[in-house]
C-alpha cells in the first residue's frame, strides 16, 4: 500500500495533484510505483529499512553524477525525503521503447565514453551502496589499494561477521592481494555504473539505453564489463563497438574472475548459498 503521507510529499515535491498511482513489479529491494499527473509520469521507490534514507541520497547523487557526464541518459531526479512511513525517492518515469537496429553499438560506444570521464584519485566524493549493502568509497591513489580496501575488504568483513566463509578462503584472498599489480592493468581512475547487470539498464521510447540503479565510483572500467558478464544479457555488439571505440588491455578473459569476486562476494553476503563455491572456484585461478 502507498501510504498516503508519502504521496501527499510528492504531490508537494511535484507542484500538481497525482491522479492514479500503479504498482510496478522487477525491483529486488523497493516498493515501486508510477505516478500519473495531468502533465507527466512519475516513478517512486519508497523503502522501510532504516537505512533507506542513505540508500536514496546516494542513488540520487549516483544518477545525478552519471547525468553530469552527458553520455548516457538516466532518469531525473525530482526528490528524496523520509517519512514516518519510510523513505522515498521520487523520479522521471522513462517510458520503454523496443531496442532499434544500432541499439548496442551506441550502447557499447557510450559506455567506453563513460569509462573515459577520470579523476586523480579512485573512489568517489560519497560512499554508496551495493544492493542494500554499504560499499565505502575512500580515495587511493592505485587501483589495487582501492579495490582491496574499499571493495574486497569491506564484504570480507561482513562475511566474517556472518560466517560465510572459511578461514582458508581469507588466507586466498590475502595471496590474490598481492598478485592484483601484476594482474590488473594499471588505467587511470575510469567513471563506472558499479551495479552494471542487465537489469539496471532501460530503453527508452526514443531507443537510447538508460542507466538505472548505479553504485558508481572512479574505479577500473574492467569492473562494469566483468559485471555485465557475470550474469549476461549483453549482446556480443555491446561489446564489440566498446572495444572498437576503446580497446581494453590484452588478457582481459583470464583477468574478469578478479573483478567478479567483488560482486560475487556480494552475492555471498546477500543471498549465500551456491555464491560461496562460484567465490573459491573464481579464487583457484589465481592462488
Ligand atoms: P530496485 O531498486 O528495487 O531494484 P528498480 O530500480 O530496479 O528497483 O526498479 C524496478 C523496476 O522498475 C525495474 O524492473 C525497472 O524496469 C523499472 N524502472 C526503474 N526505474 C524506472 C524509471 N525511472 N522509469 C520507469 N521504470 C523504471
Amino acid at each position: 500500500m502507498l501510504p498516503l503521507a508519502i504521496l501527499e510529499n510528492c504531490q508537494t515535491k511535484l507542484g500538481e495533484t497525482i491522479l492514479a498511482t500503479r504498482p510496478i513489479s522487477g525491483g529486488d529491494i523497493n516498493e515501486a510505483y508510477q505516478l500519473s499527473t495531468a502533465s507527466s509520469q512519475y516513478f517512486l521507490k519508497i523503502n522501510t529499512a532504516p537505512f533507506a534514507k542513505e540508500l536514496f541520497v546516494a542513488e540520487a547523487a549516483g544518477l545525478h553524477a552519471i547525468a553530469t557526464q552527458g553520455i548516457l541518459r538516466t532518469p531525473t531526479v525530482i526528490g528524496h525525503d523520509s517519512t514516518e512511513y519510510g523513505s522515498f525517492l521520487l523520479l522521471e518515469f522513462i517510458e520503454s521503447g523496443y531496442r532499434p537496429d544500432g541499439f548496442w553499438e551506441c550502447f557499447g560506444a557510450a559506455m567506453a565514453n563513460l569509462h573515459r570521464k577520470t579523476a586523480p584519485s579512485f573512489g568517489f566524493e560519497n560512499d554508496n551502496f551495493i544492493g542494500v549493502l554499504p560499499q565505502p568509497n575512500g580515495l587511493h591513489g592505485t587501483w589495487p589499494d582501492f579495490y582491496i580496501a574499499e571493495r574486497l575488504l569491506p564484504q570480507l568483513s561482513i562475511a566474517e561477521q556472518g560466517k560465510k566463509l572459511q578461514p582458508t578462503d581469507f588466507q586466498n584472498f590475502e595471496q590474490l592481494f598481492k598478485k592484483l599489480p601484476e594482474l590488473c592493468p594499471n588505467e587511470p581512475p575510469a567513471f563506472v555504473h558499479g551495479d552494471f547487470w542487465s537489469g539496471n539498464f532501460l530503453c527508452d521510447a526514443n531507443g537510447s539505453p538508460v542507466l538505472i540503479d548505479p553504485a558508481v565510483s572512479f574505479s577500473h572500467r574492467e569492473m562494469d564489463l566483468a559485471m555485465s558478464r557475470l550474469f549476461g544479457g549483453f549482446d556480443r555488439l555491446f561489446y564489440q563497438a566498446y572495444e572498437t571505440e576503446w580497446p581494453l588491455a590484452p588478457g582481459f578473459e583470464g583477468r574478469l574472475p578478479v573483478y567478479q569476486l567483488y560482486y560475487l562476494l556480494v552475492h555471498v553476503n546477500l543471498f549465500g548459498g551456491g555464491y560461496v563455491q562460484l567465490v573459491r572456484d573464481a579464487l583457484r585461478q589465481f592462488v
